[in-house]
């Protein structure tokens, strides 16, 4: 015969179980940012025409592209001023260089 405040108290740790698995899960969710460096040889860097050195991006292929254009001077660059590496949010905050580029590259707005 089984206990009901052995199923109570089963049922209650489940609950505090699973609330710290949820607010650890939420902590990772909610800092895209990572250590590591976004490399020209990612699969998905390449199809984006990714570049660590933005005067080295295929003129031919990205005709849009403009030297001025630098992940420093991207919207979704969010590298402390002057660093050299950042985190760039649509590469999941991997670290990419101040002066890559790739084809996503938008305009930073003024602050
Ligand atoms: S999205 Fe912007 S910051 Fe990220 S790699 Fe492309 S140009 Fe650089």
């Amino acid at each position: 015969m089984s206990n009901p405040l052995n199923s109570r108290r089963v049922f209650m740790l489940r609950v505090a179980c699973g609330g710290a698995a949820l607010s650890a899960t939420h902590a990772f969710a909610a800092d895209p940012v990572s250590n590591e460096k976004l490399t020209e040889n990612d699969a998905y860097a390449k199809s984006m025409g990714f570049r660590l050195d933005s005067s080295k991006v295929d003129k031919v292929k990205y005709p849009r592209h403009a030297a001025d254009q630098k992940c420093s001077s991207c919207q979704l660059f969010s590298g402390a001023p002057g660093a050299e590496w950042g985190p760039c949010s649509f590469f999941g905050g991997r670290l990419v260089n101040k002066e890559g580029w790739c084809r996503n590259f938008k305009v930073k707005k003024a602050a």
